[in-house]
């Protein structure tokens, strides 16, 4: 068992085991008396002794305890990580973002005084990564994806998995799979094969809900010891808002304002969603006190007392003295805030707490904000300019660090940041903190496989935390930009594990790709439904990724399929795998700026507004869009302009129909033009999905440039119109994507093609089978298609229930090529089947071998 493996690694017999440090170090002066109030640092001897002695420990601390600087350094001066000592493997230190893998790994180097070859990062397209290398700090992606080359991890003497508690979904399958590892590699040492060192696991945690690992029997048979570290956290008080405004933005904007020109220093940290709401407050805070601003005010006030003073001759009053900074001080201690502790009796008379709409507080809010800043600016005298920085993870990285230099002398930090700074980075200094209580969240659809990003609430776990963070340096406040009735009854305990909200296919893309071919089995901590797997399997196997062998195809199981070259190549993107799988074979055919575009298109969502105004039962949407709203008329009429109009696309498009390309011409279009407001209210599209697919094109672009080094590193920006064989071809991409949502119609079913069937005037009402769905589906009225002669043939997107199952994304597909793109793959339709209830229904069947594409070498994908 574990404990003789300790006692024969270190010669000492249990139970009276002592741990030793066995590595010279020596930390720069601050940093020693800095380790002195880190809480972690008494607990280094308990620590040790339990790693030493267990295959699989768990450390839970609060946030700033010390856990990823300190935790890395034990086990560093204790041998681990040294050419030469019982456990030479490198220290490996995982953590679910990039800005936190590189942060700690210069702090650890700097906290050690050793180089940054000693102490390492690597991330997706960066690292310092040496021979030398003892620590490695990476992202838990980049470990996963190391798994694939080597499956034990032999470089490695112990694994420290960070910020577990986030549930992030790698974090999650990399605890699942160290699990069986640290038993292998045992069995390996036990054996005495050459070399053969055991692993140890570390498993970290900012909070105390550590039984899904700790607790999980699949997991760990025999329980790993649960190590608690004490906080040194000062108290917080809680504000809440009396009203949740929709506006949290601005209310952010008005509270930073209001808490820098009102009270004490100490920094400012406020909490949003994602880039966007960031720099724009950025901008907003820098544009009032940031430095340059303020100087400004300066001179023009300076100017205009020296005009003062002039008019006022042989006045010996000197100006400066009212601005006393401990005056203003007690003055605002007992400023009522409008959202205090006390408060929650008023904030429960709101009676369910949601985004209500008070007609008074919207009328004055703009009003109110102005109020708030002339006030602020009219004691500006006094105060200090604000050093404000965003935070958040596309920030280029030597901006990301600028949050842990003090700022400059006077000045008051804030710190605008997305939950990066919720527990993986602490930032010294933090006295307030303003908390949005959103957050920007992946959500997957299950029914068609579709992800998006949406702003959901938070939960209070995560509240908590933010709050917590104002009270690192001393007593703190925080300020919920929501109210306490919303947070009782609309926050979740804590947030969800993300494998229950993420397209179940990458996953097991990811694993299949490890050489876990039967992934139903694997110690997930949280398992995802089963069914899901199952029909992820079969959507891979679809796309081509994965192959059965004749064995288990019969009955159509597809338990344990494996990897093929393809979903080797899709493995390597890290989308969607119907969309790595449009863009492997769009490189092919010279398409892939396109494949770009319509893979943005597809996650982002569709941009036309006529989408909601037709759709009667959307009363789910945005409030924000309800003022673009149109009447079902205008909504036609811009329906048509959107697609006819869009000039430079419009002639080759008008051969090809498809909802896709609809997309795909008012992106070209937008783009082509310059876009803005202006385009968008000319073609009913919503400006916010335009930036959004915008963006994450450029995303993609970068991503696939990448991997693709040989591709036209000019993607240009701006879109020229495919030719008509670029769009054959998209078409048939999309088709390949798509396979199994592929729908005929139902008159067709069984038809010769000879024979002419029935002829429709247009699409509308016209029942199609699509495979493995029992009813009758049909055409989306917001599609193209809809007035035009129904095609045979057509690939959906997703599928929407409303009154009907309707299709959206519709793209008319060519029964020839479903024949020969699917020759692998044999999706016929061409044999309906009466199932038990009668119904006529149409399934498909699956070809053994998996897809066939003009060969991809690996050489050609490379991360
Ligand atoms: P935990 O992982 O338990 O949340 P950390 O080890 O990240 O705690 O932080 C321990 C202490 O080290 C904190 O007080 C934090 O402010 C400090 N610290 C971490 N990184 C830096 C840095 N780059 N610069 C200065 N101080 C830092
Ligand atoms: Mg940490």
């Amino acid at each position: 068992n574990s404990e003789k493996i300790a006692a024969a690694e270190t010669s000492s017999s249990s139970p009276g085991f002592n741990y030793k440090r066995v590595v010279e170090i020596s930390r720069p002066a601050d940093v020693e008396d800095a380790r002195l109030f880190l809480p972690i640092v008494t607990e280094e001897q308990p620590i040790m002794e339990a790693i030493m002695l267990n295959p699989v420990v768990v450390i839970c601390g609060e946030t700033g305890s010390g856990k990823t600087t300190q935790v890395p350094q034990f086990l560093y001066e204790a041998g681990f990580g040294t050419p030469g000592s019982d456990n030479p493997g490198m220290i490996g230190v995982t953590q679910p973002r990039r800005v936190a893998a590189m942060s700690m790994a210069s702090r650890v180097a700097h906290e050690l005084s050793l180089t940054s070859s000693k102490v390492s990062y690597q991330i997706r397209y960066d690292a310092t990564v040496s021979p030398q290398t003892s620590i490695k700090f990476m992202t838990d992606g980049v470990l996963l994806r190391e798994l694939a080359n080597d499956f034990l991890l032999n470089k490695y003497s112990v694994i420290v998995i960070d910020e577990a508690h986030e549930r992030s979904i790698n974090t999650d399958i990399l605890i699942g799979v160290l699990s069986r590892i640290i038993n292998l590699r045992e069995e390996r040492w036990r054996a005495k094969e050459a070399g053969a060192k055991p692993l140890r696991l570390i498993i970290m945690s900012a909070t105390l809900r550590v039984s899904d690992f700790a607790e999980n029997k699949t997991l760990f048979p025999k329980p790993p010891p649960v190590i608690s570290v004490g906080a040194r956290q000062h108290p917080v008080t809680i504000h809440f808002s009396r009203r949740t405004s929709p506006d949290y933005v601005k209310e952010a904007v008005k509270k930073a304002a209001k808490i820098h020109s009102r009270l004490p220093p100490g920094g400012i940290l406020i909490f949003l969603t994602g880039q966007n709401e960031i720099t724009g407050v950025v901008k907003k805070l820098e544009a009032r006190f940031g430095e340059k601003s303020l100087h400004a005010r300066r001179q023009k006030r300076a100017q205009a007392a020296l005009n003062a003073r002039m008019r006022r001759e042989g006045e010996e009053e000197d100006e400066t003295k009212s601005a006393n900074p401990s005056q203003v001080a007690l003055e605002v201690e007992d400023i009522d805030f409008g959202a205090t502790r006390g408060d929650e009796n008023i904030a429960n008379d709101v009676d369910d707490g949601m985004l209500e709409d008070d007609p008074e507080a919207l009328d004055t809010e703009g009003e109110e904000e102005e109020d708030a800043l002339n006030e602020a600016l009219g004691l500006e005298e006094s105060d200090a300019p604000m050093h404000i920085v965003p935070l958040y993870s596309l920030l280029p990285s030597d901006r990301q660090m600028k949050v842990f230099e003090p700022p400059p002398p006077g000045h008051r930090l804030v710190v605008v940041s997305t939950n990066v700074a919720e527990t993986s980075l602490t930032i010294p200094n933090i006295r307030y903190v303003i908390d949005c209580g959103r957050v920007k969240e992946r959500k997957y659809d299950t029914t068609n496989g579709v992800q998006s990003f949406q702003i959901t609430w938070t939960s209070k776990a995560s509240a908590s935390q933010r709050a917590g963070r104002a009270g690192r340096t001393g007593p703190g406040h925080c300020y919920r930009l929501y109210s306490s009735a919303l947070f009782e009854n609309h926050f979740e305990q804590f947030s969800e594990p993300e494998i229950l909200r993420t397209p179940i296919e990458g996953i097991v893309l990811q694993m299949k790709s490890m050489h876990i071919d039967t992934v139903i089995n694997f110690p997930f901590p949280t398992p995802p439904d089963r069914l899901a797997l199952r029909k992820a399997e079969r959507t891979l196997v679809h796309l081509g990724a994965l192959s059965l062998d004749a064995a288990s195809s019969v009955g159509g199981m597809v338990g344990n399929a494996k990897i093929t070259d393809l979903g080797r190549a899709m493995a390597l993107f890290p989308l969607a795998p119907r969309f790595a799988r449009m863009l492997v074979s769009g490189q092919q055919h010279g398409c892939l700026p396109y494949v770009i575009t319509v893979v943005s298109a597809l996650s982002v969502g569709d941009p036309f507004l006529f989408e909601e105004a037709i759709n009667e039962k959307s009363d789910e949407e945005d409030e924000e869009d309800d003022d673009e709203m149109v009447t079902e008329k205008e909504a036609k009429r811009a329906k048509r302009k959107a697609y006819f109009t869009s000039q430079h696309l419009h002639s080759s498009l008008g051969k090809h129909i498809s909802d896709v390309f609809k997309s795909l011409s008012v992106v070209g279009a937008y783009e082509y033009t310059g876009g803005g407001a202006k385009f968008c209210a000319e073609h009913f599209v919503r400006l916010k999905a335009m930036e959004e697919i915008h963006k994450l094109r450029a995303q993609v672009g970068n991503i696939v440039r990448v991997n693709f080094p040989a591709s036209d590193p000019k993607t240009d920006t701006k879109l020229p119109p495919p030719s008509e064989f670029q769009l054959k071809v998209l078409r048939q991409l999309l088709a390949a994507s798509f396979v199994d949502q592929v729908a005929v119609r139902k008159d067709r079913i069984g038809a010769d093609g000879q024979s002419k069937g029935v002829q429709f005037a247009n699409a509308k009402g016209v029942p199609y089978r699509a495979a493995g769905i029992l009813e009758d589906v049909f055409i989306h009225p917001s599609s193209v298609l809809i007035d035009l002669s129904p095609p045979e043939f057509v690939m959906f997107h997703e599928l929407v229930r409303t009154s009907r199952p309707y299709m959206k994304g519709v793209t008319v597909v060519n029964p020839a090529w479903l024949a020969k793109l699917g020759k692998p793959l044999l999706c016929t339709f061409s044999k309906p089947i009466r199932n038990k209830d009668g119904v006529m229904m149409v399934i498909p069947r699956f070809g053994p071998s998996g897809w066939e594409l003009p060969a991809i070498k690996a050489a050609d994908v490379r991360l």
